[in-house]
């Protein structure tokens, strides 16, 4: 009963995660994504370590990876470090800047340089799509 329960809270998840990679990639010319630092987080053991796994994020950035592809979607994977803590609005790391795990909880915060409120996950998110479309303005040559 209960391998039965957990099969189905699975398959539900999977459902979920298949539903939103179709219409990211439908919808999106570009998709960056951070590179999330699975080893460190999952290396230890902890409940980190199974939370990370548990929000389906390999199996998201798998899907879309095929999913891009086949929909000519472009998908950028980018380093990801420091883009929590840098201020997307000024570009510094300011000392009220969420840090390390003790900055785990932060889901707000002022940055110290220039006074900018931030979600966490939303500057984080604004860092990462900077660095992909730096990525690809260096890709293109110039005239
Ligand atoms: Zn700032």
């Amino acid at each position: 009963r209960v391998k039965a329960i957990h099969a189905k809270i699975k398959n539900s998840r999977l459902d979920a995660i298949h539903k939103f990679t179709t219409k990211l990639a439908k919808d999106n010319a570009l998709i960056v994504v951070g590179d999330v630092k699975s080893r460190s987080f999952t290396s230890k053991k902890t409940n980190l370590a199974k939370s990370t796994y548990d929000a389906g994020w390999f199996e998201l950035k798998r899907q879309l990876e095929y999913k891009c592809k086949y929909a000519g979607c472009q998908l950028e994977i980018v380093n990801e470090s420091y883009t929590t803590q840098t201020c997307s609005h000024c570009l510094k790391i300011s000392d009220s800047s969420p840090k390390g795990r003790a900055g785990l909880g932060i889901r707000g915060w002022r940055c110290a340089e220039c006074g900018t409120w931030h979600d966490r996950d939303i500057n984080a998110a604004k860092n990462i799509l900077a660095v992909g479309l730096d990525r690809l303005a260096e890709g293109i040559p110039s005239l």
